[in-house]
């Protein structure tokens, strides 16, 4: 090929390249607008001051000699279960690793390095969410399960996504684990209106299976944001799921629960989600404790029986 006319195809590939990459940044931000991002641009505050909150170092709270009975509040709910008075746990200290030896302390996680929308609430983000058809899940919900409870909660409860009942009322865990979750709350000294619960996705997955990745991606950004919203002091995460959501990590929920994590300025605390419990009874002596040092650090006094 003579060199004028190689010069003339390259110069069209680059062209073509130039396009291509135009239309997918344009792809991306209409993506991110959709989800309500375009503040998070205009506001972002310096990266330095994201490099030193991420090199902040990490703290983990230790509970105090706590009483560790299975509150008879918490034991109601499940059938087949032993007598509270027989579910004592020791009050050893816990068996497993640290925090740190899960996650690697230098790596924030992907939702760690997402920054604030300045000045973002909840009816704005229940308005960016309209009548959401982002992904799949929304062709076979009645109603989207936004969040419900006190909007500057110390205390916030996240689940994995809306069953069957949730899907028909809009709001989260009101089915058999919801009224063992609003027991554990009481157990703890708290109403269900103290408090506030979301979860990882706002619509009900077909047949309750797990929500999907492309789902959690597409979704849980607004749960970040609520997150930010609400700026609980806790963050208790219920099951696998949300666990693994939020620390963005494989580890199991039996290695995660009992430990505490670092997550965006709150305490996050991973513990089993109720309908396990439901299932399992014999797990609540370990989620009293676990609820037992998120009393400890919000200093709540567990319910007088
Ligand atoms: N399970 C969840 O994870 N969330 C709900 O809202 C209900 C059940």
């Amino acid at each position: 090929m003579d060199p004028a006319k190689r010069a003339s195809v390259g110069a069209r590939s680059e062209v073509r390249d130039d396009i291509q990459l135009e239309e997918q940044v344009k792809d991306w931000l209409r993506y991110g607008e959709d989800l309500g991002l375009g503040p998070y641009y205009r506001d972002r505050p310096p990266l330095h001051a994201i490099a030193e909150s991420a090199a902040a170092p990490q703290t983990v709270a230790t509970s105090s000699a706590i009483p560790t009975a299975v509150p008879a509040a918490m034991t109601a709910a499940a059938a087949g279960r032993a007598p509270a008075s027989s579910i004592n746990v020791a009050a050893s200290a816990s068996q497993k690793s640290p925090a740190a030896a899960i996650l690697p302390a230098t790596a924030p996680s992907l939702f760690e390095s997402i920054e604030r929308i300045a000045g973002d609430t909840l009816p704005r983000i229940r308005e960016d969410i309209g009548d959401c058809a982002r992904c799949k899940l929304h062709k076979g919900r009645t109603k989207i399960v936004f969040g419900t409870g006190n909007p500057s909660a110390d205390l916030m409860f996240v689940g994995e996504g809306p069953g069957r009942d949730e899907d028909l009322s809009g709001e989260p865990f009101v089915g058999r684990a919801g009224k063992l979750l609003t027991d554990m709350i009481k157990a703890m000294g708290l109403q269900r209106e103290d408090v506030y619960i979301a979860n990882v996705v706002k619509c009900r997955p077909p047949e309750n299976r797990l929500p999907e990745k492309d789902e959690i991606t597409t979704c849980s950004p607004f749960l970040m944001r609520q997150i930010d919203a609400i700026k609980p002091k806790v963050i208790c995460t219920l099951g696998s799921c949300s666990a693994q959501t939020l620390l963005q990590t494989a580890q199991g929920i039996s290695k995660l629960r009992g430990e505490w994590f670092d997550f965006r300025g709150a305490k996050l605390m991973p513990t089993y989600h109720p309908a396990y419990l439901l299932r399992n009874p014999g797990a609540k002596p370990e989620v009293w404790k676990d609820l037992q040092k998120v009393m400890a650090v919000l200093g709540l006094q567990p319910k007088k029986r």
